[in-house]
């Protein structure tokens, strides 16, 4: 594993300079990845899926399994030098590196992956993971780490203070929990933030969300306008979305079964779903 000293050294070799703009705050510390590995439940001869594996601290702990990994990192010089790293640390080891933006990926190379396991850059934790539970069915459950505020409302249920859009989206495609805190300390460079490790699985059987790629369009833009307006009861937060007068408002809130006077706050997703269901009788 790659402790402080390792870490160092490779980044001075590359000539990598840690960037804020990618989240780049690298593990050091091999109980931080063994603990990740572990809670993951990665086992060999499965695929795991990494994103932004950096300078492989958490990729040498997943193939130490004997995994198979697939990891997708933007930066060019890191993604350039993993398989060399990889090669002299665990000789033999399935690694596939794809030099992309998760943002952007649709397609693997390789098995598809049944788990997703990672250390996420902070700024755009929640729409890569959103983007790939859309876009790779296959994965079934994950670990990944993340800033602790960002967890506690990925695992946010309706009624929690934290609880807001990324929670209902999250929750279209399964269940998500708190799986651990992490001390800033494991980074280097150190993060002013904490970090917590989030566990999901996917709800019913893999691929399979609770509606149909139009019903999950309609639904989320439900969701973000009644948290644009929080505070609001539903029949205003809404009534842009859902037909333009509060009256319109309520009257789809009605059809859907949710109370007008409800808060966006106090809805799960298979409420918003109805409510998107109410709205547009045959959504394709
Ligand atoms: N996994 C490594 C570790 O634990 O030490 C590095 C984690 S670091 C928090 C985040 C990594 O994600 C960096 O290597 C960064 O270059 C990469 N990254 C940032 N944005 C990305 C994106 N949109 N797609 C893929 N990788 C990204």
């Amino acid at each position: 594993m790659l402790g402080p000293a390792e870490i160092r050294d490779l980044a001075q070799i590359l000539g990598v300079t840690p960037t804020k703009k990618l989240g780049q705050n690298f593990v050091h510390d091999a109980n931080t990845v063994r603990r990740i590995v572990q809670t993951a439940g990665v086992e060999a001869g499965e695929t795991v899926l990494e994103i932004g594996p950096g300078l492989g601290s958490l990729t040498l702990g997943l193939l130490e399994t004997g995994a198979s990994v697939v990891a997708v990192e933007i930066d060019g010089r890191l993604a350039e030098q993993l398989p060399h790293t990889a090669t002299l640390m665990q000789p033999g080891a399935a690694l596939t590196v794809v030099h992309d933006d998760a943002l952007r990926v649709t397609e693997l190379p390789g098995e598809p992956p049944v788990r997703l396991v990672a250390n996420l850059p902070y700024n755009v934790s929640v729409p890569v993971l959103l983007h790939l539970l859309e876009h790779v069915p296959s994965i079934e459950s994950g670990i990944v780490m993340v800033q602790a505020e960002v967890g506690h409302r990925l695992a946010a249920g309706p009624g929690s203070k934290v609880y807001g859009a990324p929670s209902v989206k999250a929750a279209w495609y399964g269940d998500w929990r708190i799986a651990g805190q992490v001390s800033r300390l494991v980074f280097w460079p150190v993060p002013n933030v904490d970090s917590v490790l989030v566990g999901f699985s996917r709800r019913g059987a893999p691929g399979d969300p609770p509606g149909t790629e139009a019903e999950r369009r309609a639904t989320f833009e439900i969701v973000d306008a009644a948290f644009q307006q929080r505070r609001k009861m539903l029949r205003q937060a809404l009534s842009g979305v859902l037909g333009g007068s509060a009256a319109e408002a309520s009257a789809v809130l009605e059809r859907a079964g949710v109370d007008p006077q409800a808060r966006g706050e106090q809805l799960g997703v298979d409420d918003f779903l109805r409510i998107a269901r109410a709205l547009h009788t045959r959504l394709d």
